[in-house]
């Protein structure tokens, strides 16, 4: 943008936010632990903000989820600026958090050009490349979270859950409904909408699904979300917990991505073709080239060590490497949506990832995936529509049928060989992400599941 047309987007922005009441703007971005990370400024600087951004140091990029700082080829140390410049469009007042809203940033080096390793950067990047095939990228993330109870002390105990279930049940309902009505409340209020919320399958969690946005404002929602759901749970001295898994051995916490692709004439490519169940020849490419990089987009996707201790069979969490209608153990499932729905409703969900991941590194690897499938013009293999862990393993084989990683270390070493993620992000962020990876892994992988759990219970 123009430098003049980013003054009248940011007075504009700044008028908006004065209006709804905020003081103070969280400028807000996820590093490659997939930490949110904010810097605030009280309103009146928000211009300035826009026009030449928060400093932050570069190595922010290679910070572990622990804090601890590893290096990477291209970055590590003690030197260096990035600044954080707020998008003004996309600041939105937080209706749980008065006075307050959240700006998400793009980074740009000190001569403003665009920082290598920023990770909304890579994620518009490629809905830009999308956008060249003529289709525009919808889409939400479906969170669920553990709802509970601190306990005091170093932190280290089992929190009490908000709910002890049943799952899905009017009890657990009623356990968790002050809280729900501020979270729906404020997310309503604020312009976020919500879909639908229930009480999850897991004790003390709980899901919530919002409309699906267009381009990087599906990621962007994810971080407003989120804080949206630790605002409301304060208020009634609860704590949210976005965690891969809150309790080990227990069912864990999915952030599943539902997208669809829209073309030039306004109608959904995921319905209305001649494709397996109803997808055109687009949808196809797009579907079997995100299923063709799944196993490497995985540790971008379940990031965390403790990712894997939700990433398995009869979970729900789709650990298997197939596709299939409504087949909610396949890491791709196709939701076509009731009929009369379809053009609108028809989508695909990965559900192979949890909170742990970065939104836009996940948003931007998946389509690059897709773009691929695309340039391929690829087709999709058979669906699976059995239980993949209920078909011997023999004939598993003979149908090609694979596995996810099942460890943070089998995740990496598959990221590691894939030239598409590295060729999408450039070297300085995936060298960057791939280090802090390895960090983790090297910090946390001989633990026990429980001290796993516990390492990282509080951290997303
Ligand atoms: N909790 C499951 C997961 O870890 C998802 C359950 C569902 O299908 O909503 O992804
Ligand atoms: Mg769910």
């Amino acid at each position: 943008m123009a430098r003049g047309g980013e003054n009248a987007a940011a007075a504009k922005a700044a008028r908006r936010l004065a209006a709804a009441g905020v003081e103070i703007v969280a400028l807000a971005m996820v590093d490659n632990a997939g930490v949110t990370l904010v810097k605030c400024v009280p309103l009146h600087r928000f211009e300035e903000a826009v026009r030449f951004g928060i400093g932050l140091s570069p190595v922010f990029s290679v910070f572990l989820v622990d804090d601890s700082i590893t290096s990477s080829p291209h970055l590590g140390g003690p030197t260096g600026d990035t600044r954080l410049m707020p998008d003004p469009a996309a600041a939105m007042p937080l209706a749980a958090s008065p006075g307050w809203a959240l700006a998400p940033v793009d980074q740009l080096d000190q001569e403003g050009a665009p920082y290598p390793a920023c990770a909304r950067t890579f994620a518009r990047t490629m809905l830009e490349r999308l956008a060249s095939f003529g289709l525009e990228l919808r889409g939400a993330y479906e969170m669920e979270f553990f709802l509970g109870h601190r306990t005091s002390g170093a932190g280290d105990e089992d929190p009490h859950p908000a709910h002890p279930g049943p799952a899905y049940s009017a009890i657990a309902l009623a356990e968790v409904e002050p809280f729900a009505t501020v979270l729906i409340g404020a997310l309503e209020e604020q312009g976020t909408g919500v879909m639908q919320f229930h009480p999850e399958y897991s004790t003390g969690q709980l899901e919530l699904s919002v409309p699906h946005g267009t381009g990087i404002a599906v990621a962007d929602t994810n971080l407003v979300l989120r804080h949206t759901v630790r605002a409301a749970a304060r208020s009634h001295g609860l704590v949210a917990s976005f965690a891969p898994v809150v309790f080990a051995g227990l069912v864990g916490n999915g952030a599943h991505v539902h997208l669809s692709l829209w073309n030039k004439r306004g109608r959904n490519v995921f319905n209305g073709g001649r494709g397996p169940e109803g997808m055109t020849r687009e949808a196809e490419a797009f579907t079997a080239g995100v299923l063709d990089a799944l196993p490497a987009l995985t540790a971008v996707t379940a990031p965390s060590v403790a990712s894997y201790q939700r990433l398995q069979p009869h979970r729900w969490s789709g650990p298997w490497a197939v596709w299939g209608r409504e087949n909610r153990e396949a890491a791709l499932r196709f939701v076509t949506g009731m009929v009369g729905s379809r053009p609108e409703a028809a989508n695909l969900e990965l559900k192979s990832m949890d909170a742990a991941a970065n939104p836009y590194l996940a948003l931007g690897s998946i389509v690059a995936a897709g773009i691929d499938g695309l340039e391929r013009e690829m087709a999709l293999p058979e669906p699976v529509l059995d239980d993949p862990a209920s078909i011997p393993a023999t004939r598993r084989r003979a149908l090609g049928i694979r596995q996810l990683p099942s460890s943070l270390g089998a995740a990496i070493r598959e990221l590691e060989r894939s030239s598409l993620i590295r060729n999408a992000m450039g070297d300085v962020l995936f060298d960057a992400f791939l280090a802090t990876r390895r960090g983790e892994l090297a910090v946390f992988g001989g633990m026990d599941p429980a001290e796993m759990v516990r390492a990282h219970r509080w951290r997303y």
